[in-house]
């Protein structure tokens, strides 16, 4: 498998300020455990365009944008609210992050590369059409799924989220689409929030009491996202790949093990092979505790490769 990586230098540039979790650091945490494992080298490396204001009007507002960019410092920090905060570089990060997920659709679509992997900041499924909010400026997943429907005209997507925190923002952009399957687990009830909706032909929301671990986990994704991924028969399958339902990340209480992430990145491979010829795009969401979240992002992207989870690839 060709797997792509996508990510640009200005997504280590925004920052929200001290003491916040999410930090640069999370992405070179990443890159340092990729790099000395040998699979940055196994990687297709590409640069993450910019997004653009046309590209961005198919999933956020006007509005959305203009109060971004009026918000935008010129030094210091902008609090658009206690935890979603900008410097002067988080517009230009937030359109790489944005810009990724639209470049990983076309490398896909003109076979650039079977699957790819968004190592990007900030996250994005907290944004809603109007709305920037936990920690997350742009939808950056919905953005590439927007893409791959109407620059591709692709009739059934899927979008699954495994992040510990509900995708509001996703379900938001995609409320009334129905060739958006957007499938997901989070802790419930828990940040955002956000009322829990009823279940749909396009929609599986799987709400997880704060004590779940792996049988939980594993248990609503066999039982209700596959099921649901089967029928549906995506054409492309979009990842929310957030960690933070670590054991060892503290943002939530739901507890899963590094090998629940190699599972369902491993599932997830697998599904989008029987429809979707292989097409994954995955984007990293959350995930705040360093160790956790390189090993995790490690076993998510040997799923991608295609490679062993414990073997050293071939140099
Ligand atoms: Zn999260």
């Amino acid at each position: 498998m060709h797997t792509a990586y996508i990510s640009h230098p200005a997504c280590h540039l925004h920052d929200p300020g001290e003491d916040h979790p999410e930090t640069a650091r999370r992405i070179s945490s990443i890159e340092d455990r990729l790099i000395s494992n040998g699979l940055f080298d196994l990687l297709r490396h590409f640069e993450a365009p910019a997004i653009t204001d046309r590209q961005l009007l198919r999933i956020h507002s006007e509005g959305h944008l203009a109060m971004l960019q009026a918000a935008l410092p010129t030094d210091g920090y902008f609090r658009l609210d206690p935890d979603t905060v900008l410097n002067p570089a988080s517009l230009e990060a937030a359109r790489r992050a944005a810009g990724a997920a639209v470049h990983a659709v076309d490398l896909l679509m003109d076979g650039r590369a079977d699957n790819a992997f968004c190592c990007v900041r900030p996250p994005g499924h907290h944004a809603e059409r109007a709305q920037a909010m936990g920690f997350c400026l742009f939808n950056n997943i919905a953005a590439g799924a927007a893409h791959a429907l109407e620059e591709y005209g692709l009739e059934r997507i899927a979008i699954v989220d495994f992040d510990v925190h509900h995708g509001n923002g996703t379900e938001d952009i995609f409320l009334d689409d129905d060739r958006v399957l957007f499938c997901s687990t989070f802790q419930h009830p828990f940040y955002p929030f956000t009322p829990l909706l009823e279940n749909t032909h396009h929609r599986i929301s799987v709400p997880l009491d704060a004590t779940a671990g792996s049988v939980e986990f594993r248990g609503a994704v066999t039982e209700l996202w596959v099921p649901a991924l089967q029928r549906f028969r995506p054409q492309m399958v979009f990842v929310s790949a957030g960690f933070d339902a670590h054991r060892d990340d503290d943002m939530s209480g739901v507890s899963l093990e590094d090998d629940d992430f190699r599972w369902v990145s491993e599932l997830i491979v697998e599904q989008a092979a029987r429809s979707a010829a292989g097409r994954v795009v995955s984007t990293l969401e959350g995930g705040y505790e360093y160790r956790s979240l390189a090993r995790c992002v490690e076993l998510h992207l040997r799923a991608l490769m295609g490679l062993d989870p414990g073997a050293l690839p071939d140099r």
